[in-house]
């Protein structure tokens, strides 16, 4: 079976697919949105006319798995729709069996795969560590390892942010 690399837009709008000579690439139709509107455009329609870009979309399984990990984590409130799909494509992907990569640049996209047990590339290099993110009122000092959309802080009522709260060394 060939292998499969699951790419973000950041990856479109890079180079890093023609350093790849094998394999198969996919992505979400957002993705694909998202690239249309950009000079990378061509590079997206090269590699689907060469039949090595499909378009592809996650099982809404997979769609809940990424969120309930992304709570886990704390990237929650930084990732977008777009992010989650692309994520959970991958998950989808692996859930078939499939052997899959899922590239981008993106750190809280790296980090919520990372704890997804999917397999990641970061062409930046970026990525080091999964990362699992609390909260800190930078008025109050109070922390909050309970993560949700809503960022105030319950005691004085600021916007909370995020703190390095756990690192895993890199599998
Ligand atoms: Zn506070």
């Amino acid at each position: 079976m060939s292998q499969i690399y699951v790419l973000d837009a950041g990856v479109l709008f890079s180079d890093w697919t023609s350093k790849i000579p094998d394999g198969l690439f996919v992505t979400t139709s957002s993705v694909l949105e998202e690239v249309r509107n950009r000079p990378s455009k061509l590079r997206a329609e090269m590699l689907t006319l060469l039949d090595r870009l499909q378009e592809d979309f996650p099982a809404p399984e997979s769609l809940k798995a990424v969120r309930l990990a992304a709570d886990k984590t704390g990237d929650k409130s930084v990732l977008s729709e777009v992010d989650i799909e692309i994520i959970a494509l991958a998950h989808s992907k692996k859930s078939l069996g499939a052997i899959t990569t899922l590239v981008s640049t993106d750190l809280a996209v790296l980090n919520t795969a990372r704890h997804l047990g999917l397999t990641v590339l970061d062409p930046s290099r970026r990525f080091k560590h999964e990362i699992v993110w609390a909260l800190k009122c930078p008025a109050c000092k109070h922390k909050s390892r309970f993560r949700t959309t809503n960022l105030e802080c319950p005691v004085c009522g600021t916007i909370m942010r995020r703190y390095v709260h756990k690192k895993h060394k890199s599998r």
